[in-house]
């Protein structure tokens, strides 16, 4: 088994209605038989069966993100509980690193949440889309009054006290990426996780003709790497690693299990966009291990095949090794399961053309070292075309089907 890092849903409510969330607002109503809170059981079970697993599969670190809905809708005490019983874990397992982090809408953030982050070394991450005018055009309460003037208020208190402002972004491309770039530049973030929309090909509200998302980036990473003072931006930084072969990451996203409140095991949440109890496996932490999700046919696919199965155009696509097919939840249709490239596949190729054709005209030394070639978009364009993706073997669409279990 190949995961390390498990999302607990500590609440499955939220102070938040965000008109995108994938919780509440795209098509999952799931969320609605679960308890607001994980219950002290749950926490048990999740900490025992989290041993079990790391001694059987003698992994060496492990992280843990405290999630929602809003997981500061739970009490202070939930954490110092649950941070108390972990310490007994960790004692049992002394080679092992354990990291922690929260991903949080950043409006109940106070000095106290602050002192017990720092008490217990938890890393907070928080939700924020830009301007003040994008994030409240969606990032709205229920009464859909905007959030920012109170997030803004949270990431100052964290800059302040800790010294460090983690982000992540929905890119909205409605929105011009110089007035975003510059508003988390006023923020005076750190490190800002810009994330791709999540689509399906049932449900793609953009032109596949155009590269919307790609210009956008495009144009972001143009300002972003002009900046000497500029802030982290993981997926550049993970493109141009790959290009200078300093590392193997890239567009994809890593494997992590998730808890729900209740203790069931799921997939990762953005699946939840390929419709309602999509994720859903039938396993309980009450009764499973973590391990058993392999034995599922989701599970199966997502720690499996995913990187190792991909439609026929992906297979002999010249950015196959960068791209990986983009990501899951991009890849799925109703109609052939996750047997498809991204629904992002042309924004794809214009922006990892960008990016390699810059450092090539940066570093010319590495063209000819390394055998790096400048990518020409329109032909990988018009190559992939000639691709037949409908001839797949019945086998092989087998293989990338899940059963949709409606629960
Ligand atoms: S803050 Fe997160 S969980 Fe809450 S409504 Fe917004 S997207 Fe959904
Ligand atoms: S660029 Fe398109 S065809 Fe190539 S690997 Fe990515 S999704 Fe597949």
């Amino acid at each position: 088994m190949n995961f390390n890092s498990l999302v607990l849903k500590i609440a499955s409510r939220c102070n938040l209605n965000c008109s995108y969330c994938f919780m509440y607002n795209l098509g999952d109503t799931t969320y609605k038989k679960q308890p607001k809170f994980m219950s002290s059981k749950i926490v048990d079970a999740v900490l025992e069966k989290t041993k079990r697993y790391i001694q059987r599969y003698k992994k060496k670190e492990f992280s843990f993100t405290f999630h929602g809905g809003e997981p500061l809708l739970a009490s202070k005490e939930f954490y110092t509980t649950f941070m108390h019983k972990f310490k007994k874990l960790q004692e049992e397992l002394k080679e092992v690193s354990f990291f922690f982090d929260i991903q949080t809408n950043g409006v109940l953030i106070d000095e106290e949440w602050i002192d017990l982050f720092k008490e217990f070394n938890i890393s907070p991450g928080i939700s924020v889309d830009g301007t003040p005018k994008a994030h409240d055009m969606f990032r709205v309460d229920h009464k859909g009054k905007g959030s920012y003037a109170e997030v803004f208020k949270g990431v100052s208190l964290l800059k302040k006290e800790m010294n460090y402002a983690s982000i992540a972004c929905v890119i909205n491309t409605k929105e011009k990426p110089q007035e975003i770039y510059d508003s988390f530049k006023k923020m005076k973030v750190d490190h800002v996780n810009f994330l791709i929309p999540d689509y399906t090909h049932d449900n793609f509200p953009f032109d596949n003709s155009k590269t919307e998302i790609a210009d956008w980036l495009v144009e972001l990473f143009d300002i972003w790497i002009d900046d000497t003072e500029r802030f982290k931006i993981p997926i550049f930084i993970g493109l141009i690693n790959n290009f200078l072969r300093l590392g193997k990451e890239s567009l994809n996203e890593s494997t992590v299990l998730v808890i729900e409140t209740n203790g069931e095991i799921e997939a990762i949440d953005s699946l939840k966009a390929c419709g309602h109890g999509f994720t859903k496996t039938g396993l309980n932490i009450a009764n499973n291990e973590l391990e058993d999700i392999e034995n599922t046919s989701l599970g199966k696919l997502y720690f499996n095949d995913f990187n190792t199965k991909l439609c026929t155009q992906c297979r002999e696509c010249p950015l196959k090794e960068v791209c990986k097919g983009g990501r899951l939840v991009h890849r799925y249709s109703r109609e052939k399961g996750f047997n498809n490239p991204s629904v992002y596949c042309r924004d794809l190729v214009t922006f990892i053309a960008h990016v390699q054709n810059y450092f090539i005209k940066c570093f010319p030394e590495m063209h000819a070292k390394e055998n790096v070639e400048p990518i020409d978009v329109n032909e990988i364009i018009e190559y992939l075309k000639t691709i037949d993706i409908g001839v797949s073997k019945e086998k092989e669409l087998e293989s990338f089907s899940v059963e949709n279990k409606v629960l």
